[in-house]
């Protein structure tokens, strides 16, 4: 069985874990954080995105529909409803106007109710509109809880205080190196530490480049996740991890 370390315990490497784990690899996770869900997956607005950030990207948009589906579906105990959830469009210096967000919104079946910016609170000034969604937000304690529960129940090994500062590449392996300078070799490493991730990848990927979430093997060990072309840079062996969780 190929061992996967995943650097991060937020949301995104903890989906990726359990995946991995689901599938049959054996997966360690390392945070350096004493619990899991603490990082930027705890202190964001936890706003679930159904598009409505996005107007002038609609495959983004699109993608944030099928994303809440999917969360939704993985996460039911963390949905909170009946957050207010508005958002404006700015009179002046806007990259979008009213009517085109409106259209955009009615494109992609949105469902939104006009505001009178006038009165709406807290007070709001500058703007030519203004919409109520049915945007809801997240619980990160109630992912977390999920998170530890399934984690434990499938055998994710989750380590909590653990800060990765060096990854070197061996003959056959990836050795994760700690704070500490314990020592750990893996065939795989997932990298989901998101405002470290740069730091991590480059050790990581010495000749590489930052990413959002990137799986890294070696060359000479089965993969856990399908290759593809990195159509930017057209180099191959750039591996994506899938990020839906179930
Ligand atoms: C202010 C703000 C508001 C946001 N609001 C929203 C929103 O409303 N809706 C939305 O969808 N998105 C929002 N986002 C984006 C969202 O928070 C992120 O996309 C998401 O949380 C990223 O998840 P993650 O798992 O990649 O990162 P994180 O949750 O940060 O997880 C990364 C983990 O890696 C750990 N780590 C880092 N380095 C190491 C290391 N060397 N060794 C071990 N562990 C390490 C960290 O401690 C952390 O726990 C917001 C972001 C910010 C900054």
């Amino acid at each position: 069985m190929s061992r996967v370390a995943v650097l991060g315990c937020g949301l995104f490497g903890a989906c990726i874990a359990l995946k991995l784990r689901e599938r049959g690899y054996d997966v360690v996770v390392f945070e350096r954080l004493p619990e899991p869900i603490c990082g930027a997956s705890f202190n964001s607005m936890g706003r679930l995105h159904l598009g409505f950030h996005y107007p002038r990207d609609n495959q983004t948009a699109r993608q944030c529909i099928a994303g809440f589906s999917a969360f939704r579906d993985a996460f039911p105990e963390a949905i909170v409803e009946g957050f207010p959830n508005a958002y404006f469009i700015a009179s002046e210096n806007s990259k979008t106007t009213g009517e085109r967000f409106l259209a955009f919104a009615d494109d992609l079946g949105l469902s939104y109710r006009r505001l009178d910016p006038a009165a709406f609170v807290p007070r709001v000034v500058g703007v030519e509109l203004g919409v109520e969604t049915d945007e809801v937000v997240y619980d990160a304690a109630a992912i977390r809880k999920t998170v530890i529960q399934r984690m434990d129940r499938l055998g994710v090994d989750l380590r909590l205080g653990v800060d990765i500062v060096a990854a070197e590449h061996g003959s056959r392996q990836i050795v994760l190196v700690d704070a500490q300078g314990r020592r750990e070799s893996f065939d795989a490493t997932v990298n989901a530490a998101y405002a470290n991730i740069s730091r991590l990848a480059r050790s990581l990927e010495p000749a590489g480049r930052p990413a959002s979430v990137r799986v890294h093997r070696h060359p000479d060990r089965p993969g856990c996740a399908s290759a593809r072309r990195d159509h930017r840079h057209g180099r191959p062996l750039r591996e994506h991890a899938a990020v839906r969780c179930g």
